[in-house]
């Protein structure tokens, strides 16, 4: 590897864990209605202010064991992993596109997914600053040059968006028709309109996103590989014995699959068409 490349992608995953950092803040802040930027980043359990010192992503976390350096309270090893995770992807959409606004696109793309994912865990909830906003930075995007183009990306976008409107009409139809043969609890009537375990409004505008971004193929391949994953995770829960009662957020899923699909989209497209032909 050229020692630029090398330079670069060490630039690039900096830059990647001091994004992830900001948006453990975001995850944690937005959703309770607090300002990203002020006050500075405190520790949750006893209020103090951390240090710029012992604010370094991952580092930090490192050599503090995870504890506050004031009350020895933990840290959420999640924190580091986003981080961490950030800087990997960040790294690896350098060692893609080189130093060019496609590596900004990715950057960009990868950042609204890590915010999906952290908001939508915790809170349930998908900015629409990160769906629809996102939508249109993928959208802007596509302009660039080696980009999708506006069409596709359009396009792309609006399918996704309907066909994730199709899945949760007809899955609410199936769901009403299970809940009227099983009888709503009392004083729950106000939830139905509620929708358990399925797909939320969040998800439906996150499909757009990632149509936005990625095109058609890549955009099949995310989703479908969504969907793989949500199926496996099921399987995986149900068989440890987990409440089938309490709901999964989808979101989570549909960030991995599109993590897949920006990387290794074509590829898995063109296995998947190989192995079909082969199978004939
Ligand atoms: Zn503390």
């Amino acid at each position: 590897m050229e020692s630029a490349t090398i330079v670069l992608t060490l630039f690039a995953s900096m830059l990647g864990a001091a994004i992830g950092s900001f948006l453990n803040v975001v995850g944690w802040r937005v959703p309770r209605g607090e300002s990203i930027f002020s006050p500075s980043s405190r520790c949750t359990s006893c209020g103090k202010a951390i240090e710029w010192f012992d604010n370094i992503p991952v580092i930090s976390w490192v050599i503090l064991k995870g504890k506050c350096r004031s009350c020895g309270a933990g840290f959420s090893f999640r924190y580091a992993l986003v981080e961490l995770v950030t800087a990997l992807l960040f790294a690896g959409a350098m060692l893609r596109n080189g130093p060019d606004l496609l590596f900004v696109r990715d950057a960009v793309f990868i950042s609204l997914l890590v915010c999906a994912v952290l908001t939508d865990l915790d809170h349930w909830i998908i900015l629409d600053t990160v769906s629809i906003g996102g939508t249109i930075a993928g959208i802007a995007f596509s302009l660039v040059p080696g980009g999708i183009g506006l069409l596709t990306s359009t396009l792309t976008a609006a399918s996704a968006f309907t066909l994730f409107l199709i899945i949760r009409i007809v899955s609410t139809i199936i769901l009403k028709k299970k809940a009227i043969s099983t009888t709503a609890p009392e004083g729950h009537e106000e939830e139905e309109d509620e929708f358990q375990g399925g797909m939320g409004w969040g998800d439906i505008k996150l499909a757009a996103m990632i149509g936005a971004f990625l095109g058609p193929t890549s955009t099949i391949v995310a989703l479908f590989s969504a969907f793989v994953a949500g199926a496996v995770f099921g399987v995986i829960v149900l068989a440890r014995g987990r409440d089938r009662s309490v709901p999964v957020p989808f979101g989570p899923f549909m960030a991995l699959g599109a993590v897949l699909a920006l990387f290794a989209g074509p590829v898995i497209w063109g296995l998947y068409w190989q192995t079909g032909k082969r199978s004939k």
